[in-house]
């Protein structure tokens, strides 16, 4: 199998799961008990919290883990809403559908939401974020990268922007670790262990310190209130040790090497072929193709047939594929619905992209005959 779908998931690395294997068999205990097994258990969340705060560059006590980065997109939407009551928000039109539900359902409840389109390369400009403001705006989301399409944000000048008028900035950095470093503009960030070779469902979420937002999950007083229920141990400490060894992006360079060699054969030698997104402020894993004439969930079930996986970037909604709301805001509904996305990761070779092109090469040649 080749699998080219690292942005929707990457495989647990040994080395992690090695870490992790203490907390589900020996210390079981749990983090909140006065005993001996629960201490054993609440010094690996201390480390994994520690680990996870120093790569941040925060406090420990602004760390908070979650289930995944759709439990933080939902906490700093709604959380933040619940603590307001009223208001305005800034939601970027690409954001990820955690952040873009979020802020629909609250819409249904009566906040206002401003949704920023981006550009054609698929970047929000920073200039209709800050026109976009109001007296009363109070949350704004801007991701540092797509996942669709791996357009890399301005979210300095966002998060400079957020700071001057008071609005909680919410960076939704699953996408981009080890690309984008972590910087302490946003009022809240967080990344998702399952996109960097740690286990899924475990997010890893920053919260600065004295941010006004109220709980999502309420129970016991773990994770300082803001997340009842016992923290799966293992889960937090796996992705602390991932986030370690992806924070600085040593295989940034190989990654992105792979994945222009890919986007170079794919559109010299494939006719009617177009890159979708800015083609260099981008994560270097990403390459989201539109290949004119054909559907892109008919390659996708062609490629999957010869062992390649890779994604569309549709969701599946009701029986019906929709084609992705990021391309289709930046080129149109035609483009999204023939794009592919290739998403590379440092397990893959050239020998498996060149694979990839030629088994694209033969099944775009039938269906345009088709
Ligand atoms: N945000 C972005 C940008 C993502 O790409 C994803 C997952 O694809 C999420 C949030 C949701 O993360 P999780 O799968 O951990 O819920």
């Amino acid at each position: 199998m080749i699998y080219l779908d690292n942005a929707a998931t990457t495989p647990l690395d040994a080395e992690v799961l090695s870490e992790m294997l203490p907390y589900l068999q020996t210390e079981y205990g749990n983090p909140q008990s006065q005993h001996a097994a629960g201490r054993a258990a609440a010094q690996g969340l201390i480390s994994a919290r520690d680990g996870v705060a120093k790569i941040f560059g925060c406090r420990a006590e602004e760390v908070y883990f979650l289930s995944g980065g759709t439990e933080a997109g939902n906490l700093a939407v709604k959380g933040a809403c619940a603590a307001r009551k009223t208001g305005h928000m800034i939601i970027s039109a690409i954001e990820h559908p955690a952040v873009l539900e979020s802020a629909r359902q609250m819409q249904s409840f009566g906040f206002d939401v401003t949704f920023v389109p981006p550009d054609k390369n698929g970047i929000i400009p920073p200039e209709e974020v800050e026109k976009a403001v109001r007296a009363d705006t109070f949350f704004c989301a801007v991701m540092a990268a797509n996942n669709e399409i791996g357009t890399l944000q301005k979210v300095e000048k966002i998060s400079e922007i957020c700071t001057r008028y008071g609005i909680f900035y919410y960076c939704d950095c699953v996408q981009s670790v080890g690309v984008v470093p972590f910087f302490k503009g946003p009022s809240a960030f967080a990344v998702s262990a399952h996109k960097f070779h740690g286990p899924k469902g475990v997010a890893a979420m920053y919260i600065r310190g004295g941010s006004k937002i109220s709980p999502l999950i309420s129970g016991g007083m773990q994770e300082r209130g803001l997340r009842g229920g016992t923290v799966n141990v293992a889960q937090a400490v796996g992705l602390a040790s991932a986030l370690k060894r992806a924070a600085d992006g040593k295989n940034n360079a190989y990654i992105a090497g792979l994945r222009d060699y890919f986007v170079g054969r794919v559109l010299s030698e494939i006719g009617g072929t177009a890159l979708n997104g800015d083609p260099v402020l981008r994560v270097p894993s990403n390459a989201n193709i539109s290949f004119a004439g054909c559907d892109g969930a008919n390659i996708l079930m062609c490629l999957d047939l010869k062992g390649i996986c890779v994604s569309t970037g549709s969701a599946c909604s009701a029986g019906a594929v929709t084609p992705s709301h990021v391309v289709t805001a930046i080129a149109g509904e035609a483009r999204a619905k023939s794009a592919v996305r290739f998403t590379f990761g440092k397990y893959n070779t050239r020998e498996e992209a060149d694979r990839t092109v030629e088994a694209l090469k033969q099944i775009v040649s039938q269906i345009r005959h088709v």
